[in-house]
């Protein structure tokens, strides 16, 4: 079975379990037990770890919340921002494109009576500038924007809408999960005020995230979500776990020191789409073209003339990869980032997403596309 699905989720690194296990068994304090020993090491630990954490995203360490994931994440800071008592403004912009953690949050937020607006994308998934100008206004607390799509791999130009968004004292909120290790991330720098991302999309384990808040610039306050304990300043109650954020921390910096390995992701890439469409008639790319920097390296989602994609992953159980919108296979409709691009619903179920990863060999890549190929003629007669 060859692997071609890392952005539905990554292999745990084993220099990442390494580090994570001493404290599931010899140092199981509760960090929050600092009374005794126990609690210390692990508290210290935990510190240590949020501290690597913080640097590799370029925000002070007391900004960070540990979280379950980056669903967890966008919830916090989309319902935290707009919820704080504090906060006299009432509207969020997000972007049609965006993953269903931040889309049913948004949906939520809008039944709950709060303005809510949906800006477009063009046709490679970038968001359309102008309209997201012209939504800003003096009630816009919030905007979020994703950092790297999920599905056609797009990476907008981050940095000028947060310059955009903060010319109309709104904080920008951007959903890393599919940029964190694979491209540079940084709070400060980019000036991007609340960020969120998830372990086991940079080679760390499932079920431990984070979400920045505040990057020094400005003030950000959030109401919390999850209550009780204190924990974490308060910002999210309950016992963490040091094994999960040692993990996570471990993984960022492997991901953050090893980044240049995804220039050979890319070799892979390009190699599978030019097996792939020298001999598929009629493939074509979805989203931004492959020689761009405004795509994920990693990323290639294409569109067959013929057959659907669910059609053509089940002829081919030897590879993993996924149609539609498949972050989780439990949506049947068609990708709305795709029907977002302009595609008509037959386009959109036409076509699949491949994500190459660093655990992927040449060999791998020349073997998935040749029964890719075999599948696909098998299937269109
Ligand atoms: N945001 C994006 C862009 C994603 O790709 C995912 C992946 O599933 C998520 C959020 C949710 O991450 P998790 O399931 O780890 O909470």
């Amino acid at each position: 079975m060859i692997y071609l699905d890392h952005h539905a989720t990554t292999p745990c690194d084993r220099r990442v379990v390494e580090a994570m296990l001493p404290w599931l068994t010899d140092h199981f304090g509760n960090p929050h037990s600092i009374s005794h020993e126990f609690g210390r090491v692990a508290a210290d630990a935990i510190q240590a770890a949020i501290d690597d954490l913080a640097a590799n995203l370029d925000v002070p360490a007391d900004n960070v919340v540990i979280t379950s994931g980056a669903t967890e994440s966008n919830l916090l800071a989309i319902r935290g921002v707009l919820c704080h008592p504090r906060q006299q403004r009432r509207k969020l912009v997000t972007v049609t494109t965006e993953h269903p953690s931040v889309l049913d949050v948004a949906k939520e937020i809008q039944a709950d009576g709060f303005d809510v607006t949906f800006v477009g994308v063009d046709d490679q998934g970038l968001v359309d500038q102008q309209q997201l100008a012209s939504e800003l206004d003096d009630d816009t607390a919030l905007v979020s924007v994703m950092w790297a799509n999920n599905e056609i791999g797009t990476i907008p130009d981050i940095q000028a809408i947060a310059s955009l968004v903060h010319q109309h004292g709104a904080l920008l909120h951007s959903d890393a999960t599919q940029a964190v290790g694979r491209i540079a991330v940084h709070a400060r720098r980019d000036d991007v005020d609340l960020i969120s991302g998830s372990a086991h999309k940079f080679y760390g384990p499932k079920g431990v995230g984070f979400l920045t808040v505040g990057n020094g610039n400005r003030r950000v306050r959030i109401r919390p979500i999850q209550v009780g304990g204190g924990q974490q300043r308060g910002r999210r109650g309950g016992t963490m776990n040091p094994s999960s954020v040692i993990a996570m921390a471990t993984a960022l910096r492997l991901a953050c020191d090893e980044m240049q390995a995804e220039s050979e992701v890319r070799e892979l890439r390009d190699l599978l789409w030019q097996t792939l469409s020298q001999q598929i008639d009629g493939l074509k790319i979805n989203g931004p073209s492959l020689d761009t920097d405004s795509r994920l390296v990693g990323n290639l989602n294409v569109m067959v003339a013929d057959i659907e994609g669910e059609a053509w992953m089940a002829a081919t159980p030897e590879v993993a990869f996924s149609s539609g919108s498949a972050c989780s296979s439990v949506d049947p409709s068609p990708s709305h980032v795709l029907t977002a691009l302009g595609h008509s619903e037959s386009q959109a179920r036409r076509s699949v997403r491949f994500g190459i990863g660093r655990g992927n060999t040449e060999d791998e890549i020349r073997h998935a596309a040749g029964l890719l190929v075999e599948s696909y003629k098998r299937l269109s007669g």
